[in-house]
């Protein structure tokens, strides 16, 4: 199954900055032909950023999505709006918004169905906060995620569709989920998958670990084969140390 690295910029970025990022992610290399690499900028740069992206390879996508068309609805941007800027991807349910905007897993589940809906590819972020894992509800919390945004949802499929499993307290703060916890979650996950839909779609449905993926533990985490790509956020900021994530990807035989 080809890996899928993801780049988060959350709200850091320019117009100069991102142009000459990518021009540098050209010039450090192709090697990273055997996965899927996408970049979520600020929704501000996509425009600008698509052709350039695409240039090196890299598609782009936004950091979240309204779940309606059009409307009164101040500051938000649809899915259209997203296509219409270059963007082929959207991220659903960062922890971010659930847990500092306050985004219920009905409202993430909204996102994910009209986005995929419009024919965006969605990936899915699911993660328990230091709390509940310190509680034991890791899996309660995770299994919900999963449950409240797939099930009945007729527009998702493995070709459509990424989960990336970001335990919250592990982004943004250095401490990852050892690669043996990730890879129980992440099996754990696809079980869930395969009971909502089927075994064939949780087999093919990419399951990335998100949560202070740098390069020094990228090559450990991506070699587990339960694992199917990454979700970055700092260490996608910098093209040196994001190109060394992707080269961490092992190779597909
Ligand atoms: C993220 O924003 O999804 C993320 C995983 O951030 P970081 O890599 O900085 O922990």
């Amino acid at each position: 199954m080809k890996q899928i690295i993801g780049g988060n910029w959350k709200m850091n970025g320019s117009r100069l900055a991102s142009l000459e990022f990518l021009r540098e992610m050209k010039r450090l290399g192709s090697e990273y032909a055997s996965s899927d690499i996408v970049l979520f900028p600020p929704f501000t740069l996509l425009p600008l950023m698509t052709d350039a992206a695409a240039d090196a390879g890299i598609e782009t996508g936004g950091q979240d999505v309204f779940w309606l068309e059009k409307g009164a609805f101040t500051g938000e941007i649809s899915p259209a709006m997203l296509v219409d800027a270059g963007a082929s991807w959207f991220i659903a349910g960062h922890s971010e918004r659930r847990h500092v905007i306050g985004e219920t897993d009905e409202i993430v589940r909204r996102k994910l169905e009209t986005g995929l809906e419009t024919g965006l590819r969605g990936i899915l972020c699911v993660g328990e906060l230091i709390e509940e894992r310190e509680a034991g509800k890791t899996e309660e919390v995770v299994r919900r995620q999963v449950q409240s945004a797939l099930e009945g949802l007729d527009c998702v499929s493995p070709e459509n569709f990424v989960i990336a499993y970001e335990p919250v307290w592990a982004i943004g703060t250095g401490l990852t989920a050892t690669p043996d916890e990730a890879d129980r979650m992440h099996s754990l996950i696809r079980e869930w998958v395969a009971a909502i839909k089927s075994n064939d779609f949780a087999d093919n449905t990419r399951i990335q670990y998100g949560g202070s993926v740098k390069p020094d533990n990228a090559a450990e985490i991506l070699s587990r084969p339960s694992i199917n790509g990454a979700l970055v956020g700092g260490a996608s900021l910098k093209p040196e140390s994001f190109m060394d994530i992707i080269k961490a990807v092992p190779l597909q035989e």
